[in-house]
């Protein structure tokens, strides 16, 4: 294949965002003197993930002169192709709970083989905090002392839950969070939208912008969209719950609405707190009792669940509330604990 070939980007990547550009400079000028082994640590695993690769591309790209990957050489080709030879990435596969051991043992044989393209390779763990103990523990080898020439980027938005043995025998890079404003202007660039749209979809993020860009124009981000759009109307809102509620999981539902009730809470002010917080925080503790029994496996039926929340939400500030409330707990086998 000539090297001038057209390209399909199969991998594609935004622009680098600004909050990170600091960090990847003086990362490319740190050379050859920077050691093989990184963990790269953001509260948000898209970010973490997004740098992994730009630092992949960067050291995988031929034409190391310039800043950016230069986007023609044989190395960026295949990179945004998807099918550089010489870059593996490990994460969790789909429908299981861990990356396991096996993987990490293919992961080092990889690293063992010649490097097609030149004469590195490198392998990236996405979510590396989901490592299973034998895994990890197996992965200790590569990281003090990996075969040949190779680059290791583990990437994770829970760095405490990694084995002291792992964090010690790499470098840790924290990413630092994004200011709100470069977030949204970022974000409007990459997805094409103004500032207000980036905005709205950063709230679906918990201002995470890099996990919204992930999301991206997509149906579900306007599903969700839609469902927060709906909780300001509750009060007023007189029939059933709103139709928006019907089209996303219980799951789902339980987790925006939970999110709603904390954003209130913090946002009440200090004046008010002891006439407003005590029915907010109910409200939070109905939704998070009926949560936590959907994570113990419980199955109710949808449609009823749906109605009692609705109903929950709309009265939170009336007389009726902390009747309807204690009922909901007792319903869910928790009477008299919310006092
Ligand atoms: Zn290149």
């Amino acid at each position: 294949m000539s090297a001038d070939a057209e390209v399909s980007p199969v991998e594609s990547l935004p622009d680098t965002p600004p909050w990170l550009e600091p960090l990847l400079q003086q990362w490319t000028a740190s050379g050859a003197q920077r050691g093989h082994a990184f963990l790269l640590v953001s509260e948000d695993p898209e970010e973490a993930a997004l740098f992994s690769r730009r630092l992949a591309v960067a050291q995988l790209c031929h034409d190391r002169q310039v800043e950016r990957p230069c986007g023609h050489c044989r190395s960026c080709h295949a990179f945004f192709r998807g099918t550089h030879g010489d870059l593996m990435q490990v994460e969790r596969p789909e429908g299981k709970t861990a990356i396991g051991i096996e993987q990490i043992r293919q992961a080092a044989q990889f690293l063992q083989q010649t490097a097609l393209y030149g004469d590195i390779k490198v392998m990236m763990i996405r979510e590396a905090d989901q490592l299973t103990l034998a895994a990890a523990n197996s992965l200790l080898k590569t990281l003090e002392e990996p075969a040949g020439n190779a680059l290791l980027l583990l990437s994770t938005s829970a760095v405490w839950r990694l084995p002291a043995t792992v964090r010690s025998r790499c470098q840790q890079l924290r990413l630092p969070s994004a200011p709100h404003e470069e977030g949204v202007s970022w974000l409007a660039q990459q997805l094409g939208t103004d500032d207000q749209q980036a905005d709205r979809m950063l709230s679906l993020t918990g201002g995470r912008p890099v996990s919204a860009w992930a999301m991206g124009n997509t149906q579900e981000a306007e599903q969700q969209l839609a469902l927060i759009g709906s909780f300001a109307g509750l009060d007023a809102q007189t029939s059933g719950p709103p139709s928006s509620w019907s089209t996303v999981d219980l799951e789902v539902l339980l987790r925006r609405l939970l999110g709603w009730a904390e954003d209130n809470v913090r946002d009440i002010a200090k004046g008010d707190f002891a006439r407003q917080a005590g029915s907010w925080l109910l409200l939070h503790r109905c939704l998070a009792e009926l949560w936590f029994r959907l994570k113990q496996g419980a199955t109710p039926a949808k449609d009823i669940a749906v109605t009692e929340v609705f109903r929950l939400c709309r009265s939170r500030g009336h007389a009726v509330f902390p009747g309807l409330a204690q009922q909901f707990l007792f319903s869910l086998g928790r009477e008299g604990a919310g006092g």
